[in-house]
């Protein structure tokens, strides 16, 4: 009997969270819901980009990791590479903290030192790719994703940009790991032959205007597959004035991991379709989906309790899987 009572209470939650998801404030109520359900996380699929704690992780890494793992969340993705150490903690030190919490940690977020690539410094950004793939490789994290966007001011720019990441992909897939970009809005610029800045809505360039290619259609373009991947954040994909689910369907073969984000708490804005979203990525075989967070809006909260409510909110929606 508890059994079955427990069933129809979680249906009529998820019911519940599927008719409040996408409507703005509402959401909140689904959110506050969300500890009536129980036992349900530890099945489901997802991760956490650990930037979203920011210097909340630092004051306790072990016992926060712990917390992300109760939250049921499963693994992470790395911040704050630098130098063969996390933060300030050795690699191998942070991987035993995360396998005492039982969280694998899957991938890595890491910049190379420099945004302007060129042929005088190719090799500086080659050298940093060999040692933080070697650093990675030896915790066994899969994942080696670079999260910021490099200068793409014109289409020659943007193809050398592609040239430098195949180069760190066929070093990171020497290594065992896979290389992948990871976007925010300004990939959805434009950029045109020749050009000297990228632009973005109302300042687009005009219809008259040869050439105008979107930013991230080029890194697709000018990428191998079989070298570099991309990780699709639907919040900034949303910010930079396109369709997630649209570009999730049309590069099923090149996306294959996800940031999870919405302005704030998931599911809280009201401006974020994960329905549509997590819909397609199940079709599509995904299997990466990370969870992150940007700093809670001023009084609203630590980023261990928005950190949580993301995991209340993926926990009680049916579809995710
Ligand atoms: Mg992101």
């Amino acid at each position: 009997m508890t059994n079955r009572r427990d069933f129809l209470r979680n249906a009529s939650l998820f019911t519940l969270g599927g008719l409040l998801a996408g409507k703005g404030s509402m959401a909140s109520a689904a959110t506050n819901a969300a500890p009536v359900v129980h036992n349900v996380h530890a099945s489901k699929n997802f991760g956490l980009q650990i930037y979203s704690l920011f210097r909340e992780l630092y004051d306790d890494v072990p016992g926060g990791l712990k917390k992300v793992a109760d939250m049921g969340y499963s693994y992470i993705e790395l911040a704050g590479y630098r130098d063969g150490k996390i933060s300030n903690i050795e690699m191998a030190d942070f991987k035993k903290m995360a396998d005492d919490a039982g969280l694998k940690i899957r991938s890595t977020h890491v910049n190379p030192p420099v945004r302007e690539y060129n042929a005088s410094n190719k090799q500086q950004i080659m050298d940093f790719w060999k040692k933080a793939a070697d650093d990675h490789a030896k915790i066994g994290v899969q994942l080696l994703i670079q999260p910021g966007q490099p200068s793409t001011r014109s289409v020659e720019e943007t193809a050398y940009v592609g040239e430098i990441f195949n180069e760190a992909g066929k070093i990171a897939k020497a290594a065992g790991l896979s290389f992948g970009y990871h976007n925010h809005e300004m990939e959805f610029a434009q950029v045109i032959p020749g050009g000297s800045e990228s632009k973005f809505g109302r300042r687009a360039y005009g219809r008259d205007q040869q050439g105008v290619e979107i930013i991230y259609d080029l890194m697709l373009k000018n990428t191998d597959p079989s070298l570099v991947f991309f990780e699709l954040d639907v919040y900034w994909t949303v910010m930079g004035q396109q369709d997630p689910v649209a570009y999730i369907k049309k590069y099923k073969d090149r996306i294959k991991a996800l940031h999870i984000k919405d302005k704030y708490v998931l599911g809280q804005s009201g401006m974020m379709n994960f329905e549509r979203i997590f819909a397609q990525a199940n079709a599509n075989g995904i299997t990466n989906f990370f969870v992150e967070l940007e700093r809670m809006a001023e009084g609203t909260g630590t980023q261990f309790e928005g950190v949580k409510g993301c995991a209340d909110f993926l926990n009680k929606s049916s579809f995710v899987k």
